[in-house]
């Protein structure tokens, strides 16, 4: 992938927040602004490993069970937390799920290695909320696409990150393409 070498230029596949340019998005900020889904479901983004899952429906934003939650153990040796989302639970809809800080408060909030597939199997956008913002991952002519829509632009090296992960994601159908076993817990 490449990153131009101004560096005020976004990477590919990376877009700046922009606020809501549908009404999911505008939902979306929503929960994100106030920590809360519609139902009245509190997110929590600190430090926990719990992710939540939800569907953004035209009257909100409603949390969803994971159809399985465990860890990852990849092939190449990283690990890292997985919750199975059963799109039954959201199609017609457009998905989503946090990204907590984690135990140790190390992780980024950006959208991980994995996150583009649900875009890709609902063919509509898909979403990452954390503290560091809300994410809009879409599938398009051109290739995956993440579209910041809260939260501080992202500095240069989150760009070249996000832009990474987007990359991988051209290449393996929104995932990662490294190999996993799933333990459950
Ligand atoms: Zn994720």
């Amino acid at each position: 992938m490449q990153i131009s070498g101004n560096t005020l230029a976004r990477a590919a596949g990376v877009t700046a927040p922009r606020g809501a340019t549908t009404s999911a998005d505008a939902v979306v900020i929503e929960a994100w602004r106030t920590r809360t889904l519609t139902d009245g479901t509190k997110l929590d983004l600190g430090r926990t490993e719990k992710e939540q899952g939800f569907v953004v429906r035209d009257d909100g934003l409603f949390p969803i069970s994971f159809k399985r939650s465990g860890t990852q153990v990849c092939d190449d040796g990283s690990r890292r937390l997985a919750n199975v989302i059963d799109i039954k639970n959201i199609l017609p809809h457009s998905g989503g799920h946090t990204h907590p800080l984690g135990r140790t408060g190390d992780v980024s909030g950006l959208p991980g290695p994995e996150d583009g597939r649900l875009a890709a199997v609902t063919d509509r956008p898909a979403y990452v909320i954390s503290k560091r913002g809300a994410f809009a991952i879409e599938q398009t002519g051109g290739g995956f696409e993440v579209r910041q829509i809260a939260g501080k632009p992202l500095t240069p090296a989150e760009q070249g990150e996000v832009g990474r992960t987007v990359a991988q994601w051209n290449s393996n159908s929104g995932g990662s393409g490294v190999r996993c076993t799933f333990v459950a817990h």
